[in-house]
């Protein structure tokens, strides 16, 4: 196997599931993120002094530089980092520290995939002000949507201006962050496909999945993608393997597209990094992203994405208030249903909106996978489908 050493900057659940992958391949990481006992941190014990973890931000160039003199080879599990420190860190880094930045940006992230032909909806800069966000809903019409263009996640950066009155209220809840404005797309589906490149330039797609979004927030994912269209699933692997082919570095990409009645397709945005929508391949696909992620940075062969499930769908769990009641509630009901694995990802406290966890099920049919979900969403307050 591979002896080198894995930097990973971010120790949130992604890390967490990167760490339990690198347990089983016994690829030795070293986590860096604020605190102690993060979701990653908890699952990976340093074995010795010089693996020990760092406790600092993702965006301190001295802890950054720290991480890079003692690691092999880097890598991110959040995009939100210093990627100029990366540039200047004098350790290989995947994916490239120019990508991070690129894709860190969603203004410069969207402008670089119209550049290189890839489908985008419409879009345009804005500044922070009334007047432009008024001329932004007159080009681009109403609904718009308002994105910061910087540290968005979970759709919190995000404003749906419906009226014009409503620019001032748009840019108080924005902040001051750098914004853009892009079309309202009025899409049937959300896909996504998770792509992972070598540093050899092997490349494999994972299979297409449907995204479900409540408020801004993926609550549901289902793999395989359903439809009548027999080309679609070739269509999407094909349009985010054509986007990743424009970024450099090795790695998973997530590559989110929205899907419209007429079968075209938009990219939404690409994460560079495992993702969200790619949590079920460790139970339903060969291997999962998170070891492929591991395999593709440290050019060891890649594995198959295939999935091994005819059916299988992912519940995000999020917390509902500062309470673990009703996601023990769930977690406990989880427990009882065949095909379902519980995944809880240790964080410190419970909010409401934050991903505490998740539950993948698996199951021979899409019937079968149907009623195991029927019971887990009994168990909500609200269902989000
Ligand atoms: P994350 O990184 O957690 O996926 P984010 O904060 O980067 O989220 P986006 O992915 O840009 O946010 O948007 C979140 C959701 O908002 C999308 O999945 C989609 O449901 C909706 N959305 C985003 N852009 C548009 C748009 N132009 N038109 C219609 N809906 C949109
Ligand atoms: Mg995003
Ligand atoms: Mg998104």
């Amino acid at each position: 196997m591979s002896d080198r050493i894995v930097g990973i900057l971010g120790g949130g659940q992604l890390g967490r599931m990167l760490g339990a992958a690198a347990a089983l391949l016994n690829i030795k990481t070293i986590i860096l993120d604020v605190g102690e006992t993060g979701p990653a941190k908890q699952v990976l014990a340093p074995t010795e002094p010089h693996l020990s973890h760092i406790d600092g931000s993702f965006t301190d160039p001295a802890r950054i530089q720290e991480l890079a003199a003692r690691a092999d080879v880097l890598t991110v599990e959040i995009e939100h980092v210093d990627a100029d420190v990366l540039i200047h860190a004098r350790c290989e880094t995947h994916p490239s520290p120019a990508t991070i930045k690129l894709i860190q940006d969603k203004l410069a992230q969207k402008q670089h995939l119209q550049s290189r032909g890839c489908p985008v909806s419409d879009f345009i800069p804005v500044d922070s002000t009334v007047e432009s966000v008024h001329a932004a809903a007159k080009s681009l019409r109403l609904p718009l949507m308002l994105k910061s263009r910087t540290l968005a996640y979970d759709g919190r950066g995000n404003f749906v201006l419906r009226e014009l009155s409503e620019a001032q209220e748009a840019l108080t809840a924005l902040g001051d962050r750098p914004l853009y404005a892009e079309k309202w797309v009025p899409f049937t589906h959300e896909i996504a496909v998770m792509v992972v490149r070598s540093t050899t330039g092997e490349v494999k797609s994972y299979p297409v999945v449907e995204t479900v979004h409540k408020e801004n927030v993926c609550h549901l994912v289902f793999a395989p993608l359903r439809t009548r269209d027999a080309t679609l699933a070739r269509r999407a692997q094909h349009v985010a393997e054509d986007a990743i082919k424009t970024f450099d570095g090795a790695g998973v990409f997530g590559v989110e597209m929205f899907l419209m009645a007429d079968g075209a397709l938009y990219i939404n945005e690409i994460a560079p990094r495992p993702h969200n929508s790619g949590h079920y391949t460790i139970e339903a696909c060969e291997t999962s992203q998170y070891e492929n992620h591991l395999r593709a940075i440290l050019s060891l062969p890649l594995g198959s994405t295939a999935l091994k499930v005819a059916s299988a769908a992912m519940l995000n769990i999020i917390g509902l208030s500062s309470s673990m009641k009703e996601i023990n509630a769930l977690t406990d009901v989880a427990l009882t249903v065949p095909g379902a694995s519980v995944h809880l990802y240790g964080k410190s406290e419970c909010r409401k909106g934050r991903k505490m966890g998740h539950i993948t099920v698996v199951a021979e049919s899409d019937a079968q996978l149907r009623s195991r979900l029927r019971v887990l969403l009994a168990a909500l307050p609200t269902s989000p489908i």
